[in-house]
């Protein structure tokens, strides 16, 4: 089996868990000379960005690859990576090859037909828990805690709060409206439904403010707070973990294993988030995951754009020892719902990766051309 050639492809679309506002993916699909195509995806998110993975792809890893066979993903990696050994070891070179090593993962699944996760070994979890990754963009407290409770008893096990976001509400910009914001929720959902909160990218919290408002927090018994400071803030990470009680979630804007060991070593993380559509695909993403595992820490894969990486992400988590929940964007969106035919969804809170072969999701080809931007 030959790489023939690679198609990517730009796709916008009006993200209905993030407030409605336009998100960006690229999606990859790399066809072979025997019929099989594979799918991967870039989360690359902004116009330039994604426009930039598309001139790696095709101006390097393209041709780089073609006439190669796929199933020998590991080579091709590597070759991927001697290739962009100047300007790689992360950013878009890192996002340009996670589309290509995707799709090469679902071909040698679909050639051996097998799930994907079948090729990663002995699969370490029949189904995780479902967990809600919402943004909180409601403009009351009681709309947030009322669509959460929905997604508790729709059978989510638990529910994460990302703060800072874009739409109508004040979490992320006031540590008061962000704690009552927990206990209402706790009050309303009672003791079982574990419950994290995402600081993330849009809240600007110093090391004061995260340590005291996560302290008022984990009187509500939050499971973790996720990147509380910038991230690459390490210091203020050991100091945050060494006043809190409640686990260190980050990771998620690392690019590959040399990142994550540092983060590893510096004692400061509990929970690991790792995108396998930005840490150069399923094969960087199993080298972090194994190195998380050895130093027995969680690993948390990001999936918070279509269907393709939905799978991706699922795949490598059943595969993962350290996986202990799976997120899912709770309300139904069209790069979840409307790209595939089989979308990816939770059976009264349990996530099961499909064991049809590949990874699973097959984009709709009049679905890619509607969404897709020149
Ligand atoms: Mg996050």
């Amino acid at each position: 089996m030959k790489i023939k050639g690679m198609q990517p492809f730009i796709l916008a679309w009006q993200e209905p868990n993030d407030a409605d506002y336009e998100r960006m993916t690229v999606l990859l699909r790399v066809d072979t000379d025997v019929g099989i195509s594979g799918w991967g995806e870039a989360i690359a998110m902004w116009p330039e960005a994604c426009k930039a993975t598309v001139a790696v792809i095709d101006g390097g890893l393209a041709p780089l690859l073609a006439g190669e066979d796929p199933r020998r993903v590991g080579e091709c990696w590597q070759a991927m990576k001697a290739h962009t050994w100047w300007y790689g070891e992360g950013g878009i070179a890192a996002l340009a090859i996670s589309a290509v090593d995707m799709a090469l993962w679902d071909i040698a699944a679909k050639d051996a037909g097998k799930p994907l996760h079948a090729l990663f070994g002995e699969v370490a979890h029949q189904t995780l828990p479902a967990c809600a990754s919402l943004h909180v963009n409601h403009p009351t407290i009681d709309d947030t805690v009322s669509a959460v409770s929905g997604y508790i008893a729709d059978g989510f096990r638990s529910a994460k709060l990302g703060l800072g976001k874009r739409g109508a509400s004040q979490a992320g910009r006031d540590p008061d409206y962000d704690v009552a914001l927990v206990g209402a929720l706790r009050e309303a959902v009672g003791a079982t439904p574990d419950i994290m909160v995402d600081a993330g990218n849009g809240t600007r919290w110093d090391i004061e403010t995260a340590i005291r408002t996560t302290r008022r927090m984990e009187t509500f018994a939050i499971k973790w707070m996720e990147e509380p400071l910038h991230p690459g803030d390490e210091a203020g990470h050991k100091a945050f973990k060494a006043a809190v009680h409640t686990l260190v979630a980050a990771g998620e804007r690392e690019w590959g294993l040399a990142g994550y060991q540092r983060w590893i070593e510096s004692g400061a993380v509990d929970v690991f988030g790792i995108d396998p559509a930005r840490v150069e695909g399923p094969t960087g993403f199993r080298k972090i995951a194994a190195a998380i595992e050895s130093a027995n820490k969680i690993v948390n894969a990001h999936a918070w754009s279509t269907a393709v990486l939905t799978a991706a992400s699922l795949h490598l988590s059943v595969a993962s020892p350290a996986a202990i929940l799976f997120e899912l964007k709770p309300i139904p969106g069209p790069m979840q719902f409307d790209l595939v035919d089989q979308p990816f969804w939770h059976d009264n809170g349990s996530v099961q990766a499909p064991d049809r072969p590949g990874h699973g999701a097959e984009p709709k080809p009049d679905v890619v051309e509607r969404y897709r931007i020149a």
